[in-house]
């Protein structure tokens, strides 16, 4: 299955909360781009400069990085990607990648919110960087002793917010026809407490999505 809205929508957050529910693995193409950005690999220096501005990283390297991970064992009963794809071509090359793999996507939740509620969301976005939490100043205050550790994203200011939230209606916005005309597209109103959007996808996903884990 695939998470896919603006940025801050709150597709970490649920994916979090799903694989707990679907047992499958979250593959979220931001966490593995920032990874390499950390361990200064190759792709990671490519993808830096256009992370930091709150541009897209080239398709290519995309592409070839999230149809690497999942041929990885761990995703043979399904997998939940987040972030991926995030424009037509990258719609494409993975619909091309799974035919010929045999694997059928089961749906796609498209996680709706406003755009005047996106600044807030990730101006006050913290994450623990050992654990990976992720957190709100506001909306999922952390604990207090925790809060002297937690970072915040360099691309979450309010200046890469509105490129990235531009770019997201013009570069993902023509996956949601794609993947409509699949019929496969499961819309979901991502405004609301966080355990009730979780029920909500829960509820369209439910009899669609969900294999039973290995020697199960
Ligand atoms: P958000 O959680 O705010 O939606 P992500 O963590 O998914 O953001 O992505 C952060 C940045 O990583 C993006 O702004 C972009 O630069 C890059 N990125 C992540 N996924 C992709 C992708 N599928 N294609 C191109 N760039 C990507
Ligand atoms: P995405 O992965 O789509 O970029 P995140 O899951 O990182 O989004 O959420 C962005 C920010 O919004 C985080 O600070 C998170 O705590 C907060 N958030 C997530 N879901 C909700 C919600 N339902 N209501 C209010 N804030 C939320």
């Amino acid at each position: 299955m695939i998470l896919v809205g603006p940025p801050g929508a709150g597709k970490g957050t649920q994916a979090a909360r799903l694989i707990d529910t679907y047992q499958i693995p979250h593959i979220s193409s931001g966490d593995m781009l920032r990874a390499a950005v950390k361990e200064g690999t190759a792709l990671g220096l490519q993808a830096d400069s256009y992370m930091k501005g709150g541009h897209l990283v080239p398709d290519d390297v995309v592409i070839g990085m999230i149809l690497e991970r999942i041929q990885k064992p761990d995703c043979a009963h399904g997998f939940m990607l987040d972030g991926f794809p995030r424009t037509r071509p990258q719609a494409e090359a993975l619909d091309t990648a799974l035919r010929g793999a045999q694997v059928e996507l089961d749906a796609v939740v498209l996680l709706e919110v406003p755009d005047q509620l996106i600044v807030d969301r990730i101006t006050g976005r913290r994450s623990d960087p050992d654990t990976g939490t992720i957190y709100h100043l506001t909306f999922s205050p952390p604990p207090a002793e925790l809060l002297a550790k937690l970072v915040q994203r360099k691309d979450d200011t309010a200046e890469a917010v509105a490129t990235r939230l531009a770019k997201y209606h013009s570069e993902t916005g023509p996956i949601v026809p794609f993947y409509d005309g699949m019929n496969i597209l499961r819309r979901v109103d991502g405004v609301g407490e966080p355990d009730v959007v979780t029920t909500r996808i829960i509820a369209v996903l439910g009899p669609v999505v969900g294999r039973p884990s290995p020697g199960a």
